[in-house]
């Protein structure tokens, strides 16, 4: 098979799947983000790490487009996230555009957001209804799979606070999968929760890298979650990534300084 079918088959792993490109990331005079390239392959999952206010979340934000880059550009699969092309041109991307390719990517939170007025299926089935327009029955079908997936089959009609924080965040996961995403962002996600209860949600993230192909990019400070989960680590500082490379790699023998006493400060 020639190299460009069988990239446009999917057998090959694409791995410019998500694309950063000459990203500057500035609120007023702080310049968070500098001219920031990087690029993540299809089923990558990747941990960022770095001090307090490197731009890590920056970058989830920038992704979930709760924020905009004040130049360069992000691209997921092929589309602009904030650009499309008009004859021949790249122009800044209408509000369509940017929620087409938005769509693909979903977040799950370090305080959950559950709705806590809606049972945990509804809490599943609410997007893909509403937002990507499936039956109820379809949603509510794929929803059961997701729960019981994620262990928790048993609560499909529990109210988020009838369930431990665990359990909330597995519902959290589940929620997020729902949408059928492309790429899963994870802020912090196991902080808020005791070392015990993170554990189980480790597990449900351990299964979920190992059984589908969803790229996830990953912000934490527990870095046996990072070693675990993830295939790579990028470490953020002064508005630029400093090191690039397996978990291993990364925290048995940091390159750079800043990287080693970043370490002895979390581990
Ligand atoms: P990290 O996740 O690495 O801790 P963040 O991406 O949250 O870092 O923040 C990077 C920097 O950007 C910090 O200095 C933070 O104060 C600043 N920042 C983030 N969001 C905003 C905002 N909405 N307005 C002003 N400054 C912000």
């Amino acid at each position: 098979m020639s190299e460009a079918t069988e990239a446009s088959s999917g057998a090959a792993k694409n791995d410019q799947f998500i694309v950063f490109d000459k990203i500057r990331k500035q609120f007023g005079s702080n310049v968070v983000l500098d001219d920031l390239s990087f690029s993540v392959g299809s089923g990558e999952r990747v941990t960022l790490i770095g001090p307090s206010g490197s731009g890590k979340t920056t970058i989830l934000r920038l992704l979930m487009t709760l924020e905009r880059p004040n130049s360069g550009t992000i691209n997921v699969d092929g589309e602009y996230l904030f650009h499309e092309q008009r004859n021949g041109k790249l122009v800044p991307a209408g509000e369509a555009h940017i929620r087409k390719v938005r769509r693909r990517i979903t977040m799950v939170f370090q305080h959950f957001n559950l709705f806590p007025n809606m049972r945990v299926l509804r809490n599943v089935t609410e997007a893909p209804i509403h937002v990507l327009g499936q039956s109820r029955e379809e949603a509510e079908t794929r929803g059961k799979e997701l729960l019981e997936m994620v262990g928790l089959g048993d609560k499909l009609n529990a109210y988020p606070s009838q369930l431990s924080g665990g359990q909330q965040q597995r519902v959290g996961i589940a929620r997020a999968l729902a949408v059928d995403p492309d790429v899963l962002l994870m802020d912090e996600v196991t902080s808020a929760l005791d070392p015990e209860i993170a554990a189980e949600v480790l597990d449900v993230l351990r299964d979920i890298a190992r059984n589908t192909d969803v790229s996830m990019l990953l912000v934490t400070h527990a870095m046996k979650f990072a070693r675990d989960v993830s295939n790579r680590v990028l470490m953020f500082c002064d508005g630029g990534i400093i090191e690039d490379g397996a978990p291993e790699r990364i925290f048995n023998e940091p390159e750079h300084d800043r990287t080693r006493s970043f370490l002895r400060s979390v581990i």
